[in-house]
């Protein structure tokens, strides 16, 4: 069948790196540049989709896939992938071969404050939800190392062997962010794995003035990131970032498939990623963000993430009936909305109990309303409060003013 194009346009990863200008700037560049990237991507591009590519066990894309994939990234549906069998297989490479009997019963530390995903590849990996042992954190939501400590000592003590801690930069609900330099001690310490969930927080790094928020983090031994949270670079979009330099994801993960990972191929291989990954088919998640980064540039990013950071600060200062339950650390601005009726009964359990049914009430009016969506939820002793989370560079004082007027016109009567 006749073809108005060829299925791929081979250039060696050499020359497209030469090609594709890849380096990324401080500042931003004209449209039409980044246009000549997207139109580069598709020229070098294998066409997956041409009548004449046999070369593995699909052939691009139906058109209505890929409406329906035009459709999921402009929706955002959302999974989870956590990595913490491959700090197990640094510490005891058997697991690879014979799998967890090999090993003695494992724990790992993290923060009660920490993201649910922790828990859930502890169960998956066989290392037991159990063997996840919870580390208090103080009342700003940050671990406690002094506990952690403690908390190590317990597992020596049981005969179980501690191998990694899951520090968070930006937790889920209060945006908190442990204090990475002296868990690192600790880790350093008792030999173990750091590895920072920065997740939510880990934006942060692109700020001058909020990076110090993760003081530390060149300590740890991985981070994990998703750009597709803070900086909006579409579902899915995480980054997993290892000190190591000497091969570990590839020990660690590759099964040297022979059909898809030649050893002979006629160019350099070292930028075959596929055999390092756990997964085997997937999407081509950077690209969408390399792209925006190069079109905005990092300035622009940091202008964002301050520019969040800042609308959080303003968030709820000196309004009537709005009480914070901590100054925002980052961009999760957690409040009660406090109606006219209960602004004169002291702080005593009737008083919460009040509140507690105040947040559900006020979100199923907006629900109905449509007018705006602004999550809510209980946290420890804490009764149900409106837990607002800000990324868009275009919320402007005027949005959260709305935000507030709105709470304020649902919830009055209460
Ligand atoms: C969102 C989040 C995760 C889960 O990340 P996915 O890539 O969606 O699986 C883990 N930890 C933290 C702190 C998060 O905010």
């Amino acid at each position: 069948m006749a073809c108005p194009y060829q299925v791929c346009e081979w250039r060696s990863p050499e020359d497209l790196t030469k090609l594709l200008d890849l380096e990324l700037g401080e500042a931003g560049q004209a449209p039409a540049q980044t246009l000549q990237h997207c139109r580069d991507a598709i020229h070098y591009s294998v066409k997956t989709n041409h009548p004449h590519f046999f070369n593995q066990l699909y052939v691009g894309l139906d058109h209505y896939a890929m409406v329906g994939s035009f459709v999921t990234d402009a929706t955002q549906p959302s999974l989870i992938q956590p990595e913490t069998y491959l700090i197990t297989f640094q510490r005891f490479p058997e697991v690879k071969e014979q799998g967890l009997s090999a090993c003695p019963r494992l724990v790992l530390f993290t923060s009660e404050e920490c993201h649910y995903s922790v828990a859930k590849a502890a169960a998956f990996l066989g290392i037991g939800t159990k063997n996840v042992y919870v580390v208090p954190a103080d009342q700003s939501g940050k671990m406690i190392p002094k506990e952690l400590e403690k908390q190590i000592r317990t597992a020596i003590s049981e005969g179980a062997v501690p191998f990694m801690v899951s520090a968070t930069a930006g937790t889920t609900v209060l945006g908190s962010f442990d204090p990475i330099e002296e868990l690192a001690d600790v880790c350093e310490e008792h030999n173990l794995w750091l590895h920072v969930d920065a997740c939510w927080g880990g934006a942060a790094l692109l700020s001058n003035k909020h990076k110090h928020l993760l003081k530390g983090v060149q300590r740890a031994h991985s981070v994990a990131w998703n750009p597709h949270k803070m900086l909006m670079a579409g579902q899915q979009c995480s980054a997993f970032l290892v000190r190591d330099k000497t091969g570990l994801l590839q020990r660690c993960h590759s099964a040297c498939a022979s059909y898809l990972f030649q050893k002979d191929k006629f160019y350099d291989i070292s930028c075959d990623t596929g055999d390092k990954s756990i997964q085997c088919g997937r999407k081509a998640d950077a690209f969408r963000f390399w792209l925006m980064w190069k079109a905005l540039g990092t300035r622009e990013l940091e202008r964002r993430v301050d520019h969040a950071l800042e609308m959080a600060r303003l968030g709820i200062k000196k309004r009537d009936g709005f009480r914070l339950l901590m100054e925002p650390e980052y961009t999760n601005v957690c409040f009660w909305y406090i109606p006219p009726s209960m602004r004169k009964i002291p702080d005593s359990p009737e008083f919460w109990q009040k509140v507690e049914a105040v947040a559900p009430k006020i979100k199923e009016r907006m629900m109905k309303t449509g007018s705006m969506m602004v999550g809510y939820q209980s946290h420890g002793i804490n009764a149900n409060f409106f837990r607002m989370i800000i990324i868009s560079p275009w919320v402007s004082t005027k949005d959260m003013d709305f935000v507030l007027d709105e709470i304020h016109r649902l919830g009055a009567d209460l």
